[in-house]
């Protein structure tokens, strides 16, 4: 029997599981969730069926793992305990100084339901902090370094819309070569965030803006772009539309430590993506971890977990004497 799967919320992401459940012969799509109007959605597949999330309850002996497709600002810390206390979840929770809290929430209601949540699944957090996990385990005298890009940052172009006078905006975030080489190198340096990152921007203003007011704002805003060379660029609505609409990300993990008796030996540890698409990536990632909260579900565990506790083998569609066959 295939694993069914509830998409609780559909948006960028929400399509990205869509996709990816078709391409995952054990999994089958079983309804999609929205708090809008099921008929304003549009599905891809077209056969997909759509509820109200209130509905949700009712089928909760039709689901196997709901997955949580909400943003990390104000839907996640809402939506997962509380579908944590009627199904298996996993979400993409990603405001990395919540965590712990989020974590403690969907634990106790999971413990009390019986069910099994895994929150924080995607590439950062995801695929990136259990490459850092593994790389600090196997080397642990030595030094991490991640970069990010290039891609778009949705809170940074969160943050430019929000300035007086902007129509629209897209941020993108580049990680500097130079910098990158020489971590590679093994040379181990020491990197302020503007050594490692710059920030291209690209702004529609609205008609009649003082464009010289809002580069300044972009560039001297702090948290965002205050502590790196950002540099910004007026475009057409066209333009943002034509050249502009994707969304890319992707980044290195790179760990680099010494052994040896003299701490001769240098050796380093990378990781590298490059993702078109962000949402379709991740939801291709909270699949294969979906597959693990259902069989971990079915050997009697409960509780929340995340990346760092789930065994490799429980990703794959393979039995244990196929995946051994591939050992070498
Ligand atoms: P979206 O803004 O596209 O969707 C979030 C929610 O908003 C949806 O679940 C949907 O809920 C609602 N929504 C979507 N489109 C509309 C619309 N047109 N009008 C009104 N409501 C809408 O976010 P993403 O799917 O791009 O990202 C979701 C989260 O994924 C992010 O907040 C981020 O935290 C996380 N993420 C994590 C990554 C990782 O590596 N861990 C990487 C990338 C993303 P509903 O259908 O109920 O209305």
């Amino acid at each position: 029997m295939s694993i069914r799967i509830g998409i609780m919320g559909y948006g960028n992401l929400g399509r990205g599981v869509e996709y990816a459940i078709q391409q995952n012969p054990d999994m089958e799509l079983a309804a999609v969730f929205t708090r809008r109007n099921p008929k304003d959605l549009k599905v891809l597949t077209g056969t997909a069926k759509v509820f109200p999330a209130e509905e949700a309850e009712k089928m909760k002996d039709e689901i196997d793992v709901m997955i949580l497709c909400g943003g990390s600002a104000t839907d996640l810390p809402e939506q997962s305990p509380k579908y944590a206390e009627m199904f298996n979840i996993i979400d993409s929770f990603d405001t990395h100084a919540g965590i712990s809290q989020h974590f403690d929430e969907v634990d106790s209601a999971a413990r009390k339901s019986g069910k099994l949540g895994i929150i924080s699944v995607g590439w950062d957090p995801g695929m990136f902090s259990l490459n850092r996990l593994y790389a600090n385990a196997i080397l642990p005298n030595g030094k991490d370094d991640t970069f990010w890009g290039k891609g778009v940052s949705q809170g940074h172009s969160d943050a430019i819309r929000r300035i007086e006078g902007v129509k629209d905006a897209i941020q993108y975030t580049i990680p500097v070569e130079s910098a990158i080489s020489a971590v590679r190198s093994g040379e181990m340096p020491t990197l302020s965030a503007r050594e490692k990152h710059t920030r291209e921007c690209f702004v529609v203003a609205e008609e009649g803006a003082d464009k010289a007011k809002i580069e300044s704002e972009i560039k001297n805003m702090p948290n965002y772009f205050a502590d790196y060379d950002t540099t910004v660029h007026f475009i057409t609505e066209e333009e943002l539309k034509k050249n502009y609409s994707g969304i890319p990300h992707g980044g290195f993990v790179i760990r680099c430590g010494k052994t040896g008796r003299k701490e001769e030996h240098t050796h380093i540890i990378e990781y590298n993506l490059k993702l078109d698409s962000n949402p379709e990536f991740t939801a291709s990632v909270i699949v294969a971890y979906a597959r693990a909260a259902y069989r971990l579900h079915h050997e009697g565990q409960s509780g929340c977990k995340t990346v760092f506790d789930i065994p490799p083998a429980y990703l794959s569609p393979k039995t244990g004497a196929e995946l051994r066959k591939t050992l070498l």
